[in-house]
């Protein structure tokens, strides 16, 4: 696990934050703290929540020295995205996604 600068969130080659069996988590960058949650859903939850903290916290707390926290939701262990999903041909995991749900259409009995 590595957060230096080096670390590439999205594109060719994400680094892997995560754990790889975890489907969905939520990684605070900045704090490097990790939340495992059972769905997208809760996972969207988590990440909007802490954002809207960490958002208030830059506003009362302008320090140049303070860390950039934000949070990103993990999807076995990689930063996720919907769009960043689909443009490496991933199911994007959203259950509600037209898109991937054509590719879902035979189901996979363990899915849930
Ligand atoms: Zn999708």
């Amino acid at each position: 696990m590595s957060t230096q600068s080096t670390t590439h969130l999205f594109g060719e080659t994400p680094t892997r934050i995560g754990y790889e069996d975890q489907e969905w988590s939520v990684w605070e960058a900045g704090l490097d703290d990790i939340h495992d949650k059972d769905t997208l859903a809760d996972a969207l939850e988590l990440a909007n929540e802490l954002n809207a903290i960490f958002a208030e916290l830059r506003l009362r707390n302008s320090s140049e020295n303070s860390p950039v926290m934000h949070a990103v939701v993990l999807h076995y262990g990689y930063a996720w995205t919907q769009a960043t999903e689909h443009a490496r041909g991933l199911d994007c995991g959203h259950p509600d996604c037209g898109r991937c749900a054509t590719d879902r259409a035979i189901p996979k009995a363990a899915t849930r």
